[in-house]
C-alpha cells in the first residue's frame, strides 16, 4: 500500500515478485524503466515478477555478462538489462541501445547509472531500499508515458488497499 512518504513496503521476496506482476499489468504500452538500488535490493527479483506477469514461464537469469536478455512474452517484448559490468557508457552505442528503447518493448534496466550520458531518460524510475527484513520501493516519472504508468500503479495500489479493508 502506498504510504504518505510515497513508498510501498515489500516485506519479502514474494511481495517483490507481486509488485513486478503489478508493473507488468499496468505497462501494456511498454516503456523504459530504470531500477535503482544497491546489489541485493531485489531488482532482478522485480524483473522476474514482471516477466511472470507477462506470461514468461522459464528461468530469469541476471544478464550480468551479456548486458541484455531479450524475452518474447505473451504480453510483448521485454528487454532486461543489467549494466553493472558495463565498462564504458559508449559500449551501449555498439549494443544498439536505441533500437531496444525506441520500440513498443518494455525495457527494465538495472544499474542505469553505469550508462549515464548515453542512456536516454527513463519513462519511470524505481528506487528500492532496505526496510527491516524487507524493502521499501518508490517510483517517479519523467515522461507522459511514465506518468500514465505511475498513475495506474498508484490507483491500482489504492484498490489493493481498499480490497484489504473489506
Ligand atoms: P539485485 O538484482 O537488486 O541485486 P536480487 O533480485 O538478486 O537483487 O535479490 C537479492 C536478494 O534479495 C534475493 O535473495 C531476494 O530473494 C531478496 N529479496 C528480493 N526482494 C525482497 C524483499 N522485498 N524483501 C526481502 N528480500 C528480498
Ligand atoms: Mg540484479
Amino acid at each position: 500500500m502506498l504510504r504518505e512518504d510515497g513508498r510501498v513496503a515489500l516485506p519479502d521476496e514474494a511481495a517483490m515478485v507481486d509488485f513486478g506482476m503489478r508493473l507488468a499489468a499496468v505497462a501494456g504500452e511498454g516503456g523504459v524503466v530504470f531500477l535503482h538500488g544497491d546489489l541485493g535490493m531485489g531488482k532482478t527479483t522485480l524483473c522476474r515478477g514482471v516477466l511472470q506477469g507477462r506470461g514468461h514461464r522459464g528461468a530469469v537469469k541476471s544478464p550480468t555478462y551479456t548486458l541484455v536478455e531479450p524475452y518474447e512474452t505473451e504480453g510483448g517484448k521485454v528487454y532486461h538489462f543489467d549494466l553493472y559490468r558495463l565498462g564504458d557508457p559508449e559500449e551501449l552505442e555498439f549494443l544498439g541501445i536505441r533500437d531496444y528503447l525506441d520500440g513498443e518493448a518494455l525495457c527494465l534496466i538495472e544499474w542505469p547509472e553505469r550508462g549515464a550520458g548515453i542512456l536516454p531518460s527513463a519513462d519511470l524510475e524505481i528506487e528500492i531500499g532496505v526496510e527491516g527484513q524487507g524493502r521499501w520501493l518508490a517510483w517517479q516519472y519523467n515522461t507522459a508515458k511514465g506518468r500514465r504508468l505511475a498513475d495506474k500503479l498508484s490507483s491500482d495500489d489504492a484498490s489493493v488497499a481498499q480490497g484489504d479493508e473489506v
